[in-house]
C-alpha cells in the first residue's frame, strides 16, 4: 500500500530518499511502468490553481518532494516528510549509480536514454555520468527542442522505442515534460521507467552548478538559484503565494473541524 502524503491536492509518496531508489530499482526489475515526479512548491501552487494539471502530477506512481517550500508545507499541515526533501537530481544520479551493477534475467543490461536540454546537453551529462559510472549502458541521447505533440513528438517516441530504452529521463522542465509523459508514456511500452527530471541533465554536464551544500542544509538552494539565475523572479513570485496559501489552508481547515 502507498502511504501518502497530501499537500494541496497532491498526494506525494511518504517515502525517504532509500526508500524512493529501492521503489525504482524494484520498478525496474518487475517491469512496472513507473513514472516519477518531483513537484516543488511551485508546481504545487500551479496544481492548486489547475486541477487538471494536479491529475497529471497525481498519475505518477512515484512523487516525492523536491524543494524545501513542500517540505515545509508537510510541517505546517502536521503530516512532514518522513526523509525530508528527496530531490529529482539526486534520484537520478543514485539510479545510474547502481544500474551498471543490475542486469535482465537474460543477462543484458538496462539501458537508460537521455532526453531534455538544449542540443548537446544530453551527450555532454551522458560523458560525465559515464566517466563517473563507466558501467551504464546508454540507450540513446536527444535534446527537449522539440513540438510537445504532432509529428515531432511522433518522431522521438519512435526514437525511443527503436532504442530499446528502460529508463527514460525526460528533462524538459515542469510541467511540460510531466504533461508529456502522461500524454505519450502508453506510446512506448518497452519504456519502464519515465523520470521527470527538469534541469537534472544540465546538473550532470556541469552546465548548472548545483547550490554549495551549505546553501542546501539551510534550505536556502531557491535562494541561490534566484542569485545565479535571476529570470527565475516571475515563477519564484509563486513561493509566497504558496506558504501563505498553506497557512490559510491550514486554519480554514482547522475552522471546519470544530
Ligand atoms: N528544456 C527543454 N525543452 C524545452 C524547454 C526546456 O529541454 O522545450 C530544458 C531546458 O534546456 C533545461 C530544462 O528543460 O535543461 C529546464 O530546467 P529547469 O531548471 O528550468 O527545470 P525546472 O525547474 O522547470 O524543473
Amino acid at each position: 500500500m502507498r502511504e501518502r502524503i497530501n499537500i494541496r491536492g497532491v498526494a506525494f509518496d511518504s517515502v525517504t530518499f532509500d526508500e524512493a531508489v529501492t521503489r525504482l530499482t524494484d520498478a525496474l526489475v518487475t517491469g512496472t511502468q513507473t513514472a516519477l515526479y518531483t513537484p516543488n512548491s511551485e508546481i504545487v501552487q500551479a496544481c492548486v490553481e489547475d486541477p487538471a494539471l494536479c491529475e497529471i502530477i497525481n498519475s505518477a506512481e512515484l512523487i516525492t518532494p523536491d524543494g524545501i517550500g513542500v517540505v515545509k508545507a508537510g510541517r505546517i499541515l502536521g503530516t512532514p516528510f518522513p526523509g525530508g526533501r528527496v530531490a529529482g537530481f539526486d534520484l537520478g544520479r543514485a539510479l545510474l549509480s547502481k544500474i551498471g551493477a543490475m542486469q535482465k534475467p537474460d543477462g543484458s543490461p538496462y539501458r537508460v536514454y537521455f532526453l531534455g536540454g538544449k542540443p548537446g546537453v544530453a551527450e555532454a551529462a551522458r560523458d560525465a555520468i559515464l566517466a563517473e559510472f563507466p558501467d551504464v549502458t546508454f540507450a540513446g541521447t536527444g535534446d527537449g527542442y522539440f513540438k510537445k505533440e504532432g509529428e515531432e513528438t511522433a518522431a522521438v517516441i519512435e526514437t525511443v522505442n527503436a532504442s530499446g530504452a528502460d529508463v527514460l529521463f525526460v528533462c524538459l522542465g515542469a510541467p511540460t515534460q510531466e504533461k508529456w509523459i502522461y500524454h505519450n508514456r502508453a506510446a512506448m511500452p518497452g519504456v519502464t521507467l519515465f523520470l521527470g527530471l527538469g534541469g537534472s541533465l544540465d546538473g550532470y554536464a556541469g552546465i548548472v552548478k548545483r547550490a554549495p551544500k551549505i546553501f542546501i542544509k539551510l534550505g536556502l538552494e531557491w535562494f541561490y538559484r534566484l542569485c545565479k539565475e535571476p529570470w527565475r523572479i516571475k515563477r519564484m513570485s509563486k513561493l509566497p503565494v504558496f506558504y501563505f496559501g498553506t497557512w490559510k489552508y491550514k486554519l480554514t481547515r482547522k475552522k471546519n473541524a470544530e
